[in-house]
């Protein structure tokens, strides 16, 4: 396996990702979407990592999203929910945001000989998001092989780890500090630590502490 495209957030998981390829491939590059989303910040932590990384970052914009759908992520009217009182999603979910961000990967990947795809989804936290699911994975890979008449292959190596075990991969990839400090997990767009509240930098930093814990116990 030689090339490889990793769908970029400048988020942890998808940095985690991103140099996990790095390992893997040898020619990695990256791709991100600017989908309207509240915090254009992420693009910029994307676009520094990336650097860093010394992968080639390139950023397209899909404004549609935006228009056909309503939450909390692309409309910042919506307040983000720290908790829903019944079994639907979270309002931060962006429906279909998954499959559209992966098939134009693929259209992309095609169109420069890339036949591996690299995302960072993962369903062992499961936060109520149905495209960050392993069966939805498979799915799509045979769709868009199908689509395209291309022997794609999805990657998700965080698909069975949770965030402490992700924090682990970022150790062990020799990436932690720059995991720690230069991604934005935030819903409000604050690198590192983030705010500390919202549902996704509560979790970001129970598996962090979580992962700290278990690694001094060693
Ligand atoms: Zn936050």
């Amino acid at each position: 396996m030689t090339k490889a495209l990793v769908i970029f957030s400048g988020g942890q998981d998808s940095t985690t990702c991103l140099f996990w390829a790095k390992k893997q491939f040898r020619e990695v590059q990256a791709i991100a979407f600017d989908y309207g989303q509240r915090h254009i910040t992420e693009l910029s932590a994307a676009q520094k990592i990336a650097d860093l990384a010394n992968v080639k970052l390139s950023i397209f914009k899909i404004n549609l999203l935006k228009s056909v759908s309503h939450n909390s992520l692309t409309d910042n009217s919506i307040d983000v929910e720290t908790d829903q009182p019944d079994h639907r999603p979270p309002n931060t979910l962006v429906e279909g945001r998954n499959m559209l961000f992966l098939t134009y990967a693929a259209i992309f990947a095609k169109a420069n000989g890339v036949k591996n795809l690299i995302t960072g989804v993962g369903q062992a936290d499961y936060n109520g998001y149905p495209d960050c699911r392993n069966d939805f994975i498979v799915s799509l890979n045979q769709t868009l092989n199908l689509s395209m008449d291309f022997d794609y292959q999805i990657h998700t190596p965080l698909m069975w780890l949770d965030k402490s075990e992700i924090w682990q991969l970022a150790d062990e990839l020799g990436v932690f500090e720059i995991v720690r400090d230069m991604t934005i997990t935030c819903y409000h767009g604050i690198a590192g630590d983030g705010c500390g509240v919202c549902p996704s930098c509560k979790l970001r930093g129970r598996g962090l502490s979580n992962y700290l814990k278990s690694k001094n116990h060693e």
